[in-house]
């Protein structure tokens, strides 16, 4: 297939803000794919060449780009780097000078680039593959020439996505979800088959797989689609509650509570002595753990094996659990044997979704963890969860305690009925969390996604004074705003802040993003931090809910802080729901009138 094809099609999605119209576009392109590329058009189409969970990243460095661009064109590093500065995206930079492009290649000089030789996205995605496995000693001179050499028998315009596209920086916005809606249209007769598409992604993580499986197989592949030892399943998450009365009468009568460990969540597999972790949002954090991956090698007692486990740092000295954020020392390339000697973790054990051939997603609760508690041996770094059966509000709330004194943030409580199956990827009521935040504060800690920045005065002048912050509107798939949030940073978080935002800084506001406000500078929706405030607002300044409590008016956060929290282990879908903060609201109201 032409690679230009899909260049048309990325043209027009980036023409448009709406997600209908950006379903047509895909199934469209989907339509139109053969076959045996289906996987990798999807992949290219989220600016990537794997599900995100395999690891390997496009994101070459600008200044390689720059090199490329002046060896295909002829023109020299500064020319391309003037074009950059005055245009300032590598993409449209890339398009501009090729089309005064003053050395035609070779093939040009035959006639072939341009008008005969067209590239196909085989082609691209095999030299972007190549590009981005390239590592080691003149690892570098390597990429430049195979993207220069791509380059040469792009148009300018397939230039210009190239460029976004090995640079990390292809943001169509086109979410999971509408990509699902387009293949449910597409090949499986409608919006009906959606959730069997939904469920086969959910088990595997990987929109490719699920695409092969729906063009070659139909719905029965999906009917007979099958968890994979090394291919994540999409969390299961917890709704909320309040007091110990409601998750009780929620959970008809009676659950099994669970402390809520303050860690990261893993999901480990393991396959003989190959063990692969998993984040909540589901990279591959193999490499940060290898004493957890030493836990489930020798702790799990099956050849085969997927489980989840909450990880949590803990005080050498003391065995003492230790807050979330330690962990953020974990999170690091090089010198993880000193780091894991400084922050060692501990193994908290809470289900299990898959041993020797038996998937146990489809069983209830009790049964997995009977399976659990079977296959693991416990030890000093390896538990179960620590829970409680139980059906007394009274108790509950004893245990409550019990977990928030012994350092956890409470608990989760679990359905016990027959269908209290593994729900993967949704957030439901089989599963509710009683934290200690929701009973102090007024407005508990929310997690936002930053979407824009506004340029600090006085001491913070030159960097960002506040970050225009959103939560999540999974119906419209959009990040609406809340806040501005300015205090509760540190010096050392306002040090860091631009150089984790500068991956995701735009020329414009991201087709995602509701704001009625005008940042100074925008963000791709990429980063979620934790905020508390002091109460929920009406607002007309902020899109969150607008319109649903009162006229034109949003819901804002009041004297909003950063809790120090980045969430690094959520994606910007996992933020809160702009449902979330409305219940939120009516709950502030009913406190309130109390
Ligand atoms: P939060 O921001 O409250 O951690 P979340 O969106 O990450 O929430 P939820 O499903 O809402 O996830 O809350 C459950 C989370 O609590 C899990 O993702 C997991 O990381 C953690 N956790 C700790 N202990 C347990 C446990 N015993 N059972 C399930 N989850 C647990």
């Amino acid at each position: 297939m032409d690679y230009s094809v899909l260049v048309d099609v990325y043209e027009r999605i980036e023409s448009t803000t709406k997600r209908l119209e950006m379903t047509e576009l895909l199934i469209g392109l989907l339509k139109k794919t053969p076959p045996q590329i289906i996987d990798k058009v999807i992949y290219l189409t989220q600016g990537r060449l794997y599900p995100e969970y395999v690891g390997i990243e496009l994101g070459i460095a600008e200044k390689l780009a720059i090199r490329a661009i002046a060896m295909a064109s002829g023109s020299s590093m500064d020319a391309v780097e003037n074009e950059l500065k005055k245009i300032g995206d590598i993409g449209l930079a890339a398009e501009s000078i090729l089309a005064k492009r003053k050395v035609k290649s070779i093939l040009d000089f035959f006639g072939a680039a341009g008008g005969g030789k067209k590239l196909t996205v085989e082609e691209v995605y095999s030299t972007l593959d190549r590009i981005a496995r390239t590592t080691g000693e003149g690892s570098q001179d390597t990429k430049i020439t195979l993207l220069a050499g791509l380059l040469s028998h792009a148009s300018p315009k397939e230039a210009k996505y190239i460029l976004r596209t090995v640079t990390g920086r292809l943001r169509l916005g086109v979410a999971d979800m509408t990509i699902l809606d387009a293949l449910a249209i597409a090949f499986c007769g409608g919006k009906d088959a959606r959730p069997l598409v939904e469920r086969a992604y959910n088990l595997s993580s990987d929109l490719g797989i699920v695409a092969k499986v729906v063009v070659e197989e139909g719905i029965e592949g999906l009917k007979n689609f099958k968890v994979t030892v090394g291919r994540p399943i999409r969390p299961m998450l917890a709704e909320r509650l309040t007091s110990a009365q409601e998750i009780l009468a929620k959970l008809g009568g009676k659950c099994v509570a669970e402390y809520k460990y303050d860690g990261e969540r893993i999901q480990a597999h393991k396959s003989g002595s190959n063990v692969m972790l998993f984040s909540r949002r589901l990279e591959n954090i193999t490499h940060h753990y290898p004493d957890a991956c030493d836990i489930i090698r020798n702790n799990i007692k099956a050849e085969e094996a997927i489980v989840e486990a909450e990880c949590v740092a803990i005080d050498p000295d003391t065995g003492e659990m230790r807050p979330f954020q330690e962990l953020m020392h974990r999170r690091r390339k090089y010198g993880i044997e000193q780091a894991m000697k400084e922050y060692p973790v501990s193994l908290f054990f809470f289900d299990c979704l898959y041993v020797d051939g038996v998937d146990l997603t489809v069983e209830p609760y009790p049964k997995r963890r009977e399976v659990l508690s079977k296959i693991l041996i416990e030890g000093d770094r390896a538990t179960m969860a620590k829970y409680k059966l139980v059906d007394d509000v009274e108790e509950l709330e004893q245990f409550f305690e019990e977990a928030v004194s012994d350092g956890c943030e409470g608990l989760v409580c679990k359905s016990l009925t027959q269908d209290s199956i593994y729900q993967a990827g949704a957030r439901g009521w089989l599963w509710i969390k009683f934290k200690r935040s929701y009973q102090s504060k007024l407005v508990e800690p929310i997690d936002v996604t930053v979407v824009g920045a506004f340029w600090g005065k006085g001491k913070r002048a030159g960097k960002y004074g506040e970050l225009l912050c959103a939560v999540y509107d999974p119906d419209s798939d959009m990040f609406r705003t809340v806040c501005k949030v300015g205090s509760g940073f540190t010096d050392e978080d306002l040090e860091k802040i631009p150089e984790t935002l500068k991956p995701y800084v735009m020329d414009h506001k991201h087709p995602r993003v509701d704001s009625r406000m005008k940042a100074d500078v925008w963000f791709s929706p990429e980063v979620v931090i934790e905020i508390i405030g002091d109460e929920i607002t009406l607002s007309p300044l902020h899109t969150a809910g607008l319109g649903a409590i009162k006229k034109d008016a949003g819901l804002a956060i009041r004297f909003p802080r950063f809790t120090g929290r980045w969430r690094f282990d959520k994606k910007p879908e996992d933020s809160t729901t702009v449902k979330e903060l409305l219940e939120m609201y009516k709950l502030q109201l009913k406190k309130i009138e109390a």
